[in-house]
């Protein structure tokens, strides 16, 4: 199919949620590169949003994947046990210290536990509440819950009434924190890099004192880690640079790879809040899934996180290298590991970076406030960041 037959089907019947997609249809890729059907290759600074960790064509991932397939079951639904899925659950709470997992199949449906788990928990201790505490520019889903979560008015303003009663403060607001963390709330929840928003990392002190407040009023802390989890930050989980740990915290992008899977752990007495029949999932947990989470959980090492990390630092200083070559055009950089910002100035679209270097054979993403999102395979190498810092150079000149 070309891809002027393709953008006519989908325009005649997908829903209009996305508008006009980007200019290009990916059908295969190697490494950190992607190809399109004339065979074209582009070096993605994208990885499907902050997803694909392993990039493409993964020999073992792949052989995982190919296994799981060749046993002639992917799925066998929650009424059973399943290896995979207790294999995994074991592997991430070791590996995070939470004491236990429930899995889902998207960011959005870890959140939605994460919050119904707050609230179960509020009920079980006999709180009449369904107020909850989330920041501005946050971004925690699309289900009716977790669009609620989300401090966006523009996000809200078709969908009213929202769901249960939020109170959404500044992110970094100390005061706003103490004045709104409190015991009458079931949970708070937020990301301590807002990946949608623009990549804006919260500051140290705001997350040790949510922390604390959260302890002090016994309300769980939710950290939404769908985005910065699994490994993108350079650490398994993004909240250990601030030396902190979350009741309930939530992860599914890079969890598997491309295989849809989300997960919800918790550790602490609010685990327990959840007894048989209060959520569930048909598809969630899953034998291929969970399989895909497990090979993805297993590889994300000391040796890859430390490789992201040097990664990210090699990519962040060359986009400082910019900011200070082009201050009239990058206005800040900002984010850790290998999830970056460049925000840019009125000055020079997002968008149409975007679409600029898609052309030159390079796919990044976009977030708000006209930043320009970097969130490679894991497995980038310095050669290709370099490579797309040089075509940036050329694009500001
Ligand atoms: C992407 C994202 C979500 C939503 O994940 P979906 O899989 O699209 O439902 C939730 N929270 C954060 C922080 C995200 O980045």
């Amino acid at each position: 199919m070309t891809y002027d037959e393709l953008k006519k089907l989908d325009s005649e019947y997908y829903m209009k949620t996305f508008g006009t997609r980007l200019p290009a249809v990916f059908t295969g890729g190697s490494g950190a590169v992607l190809t399109d059907a004339e065979g074209k290759e582009y070096i993605d600074f994208l990885a499907g949003i902050a997803v694909n960790c392993l990039g493409y064509s993964d020999e073992g991932f792949q052989a995982v994947l190919k296994g799981q397939v060749d046993s002639g079951v992917i799925h066998t639904c929650n009424y059973f046990y399943n290896e995979p899925q207790a294999r995994l659950a074991q592997l991430l709470c070791e590996k995070t210290g939470m004491d236990r997992v429930f899995f889902g199949n998207s960011g959005a449906e870890a959140n939605e536990c994460a919050l119904k788990l707050a609230k179960k928990y509020a009920y079980s201790k006999g709180k009449d509440s369904d107020r909850f505490v989330a920041l501005k520019k946050s971004f925690h889903g699309r289900t009716l819950f977790t669009l609620s979560a989300t401090g966006q008015e523009k996000f809200h303003e078709p969908f009213r009434p929202t769901a249960y009663d939020f109170t959404y403060i500044d992110a970094n607001d100390m005061e706003a924190a103490k004045s709104a963390v409190t015991a009458d709330k079931c949970g708070v929840i937020v990301e301590v890099i807002q990946g949608e928003s623009g990549v804006l990392p919260l500051r140290e002190e705001f997350v040790s004192l949510i922390r604390a407040l959260c302890t002090e009023a016994d309300v769980p802390l939710i950290i939404d880690e769908v985005q910065t989890g699994m490994g993108r930050t350079g650490r398994l989980l993004a909240q250990e640079h601030y030396g902190v740990k979350a009741d309930i915290t939530t992860l599914a992008k890079a969890l598997g790879n491309g295989v849809p899977i989300g997960a919800c752990l918790a550790s602490g007495p609010v685990v327990d809040a959840f007894g048989p029949g209060d959520h569930g999932s048909t598809f969630g947990g899953n034998p291929l899934a969970c399989a895909a989470g497990l090979y993805v959980t297993e590889r994300i090492d000391d040796r890859m996180l430390s490789h992201i990390e040097n990664m990210g630092a090699y990519f962040r200083e060359q986009l400082e290298f910019l900011m200070a070559k082009y201050p009239e055009f990058i206005v800040g950089v900002r984010g850790k590991g290998l999830l970056l910002g460049a925000e840019l100035s009125g000055k020079a679209d997002a968008h149409a970076v975007q679409d600029e270097l898609l052309k030159k054979g390079f796919v990044i993403g976009t977030a708000g406030g006209n930043t320009l999102r970097f969130a490679p395979p894991y497995i980038i190498m310095q050669k290709q960041i370099g490579l797309l810092i040089e075509t940036l150079d050329r694009l500001f000149q």
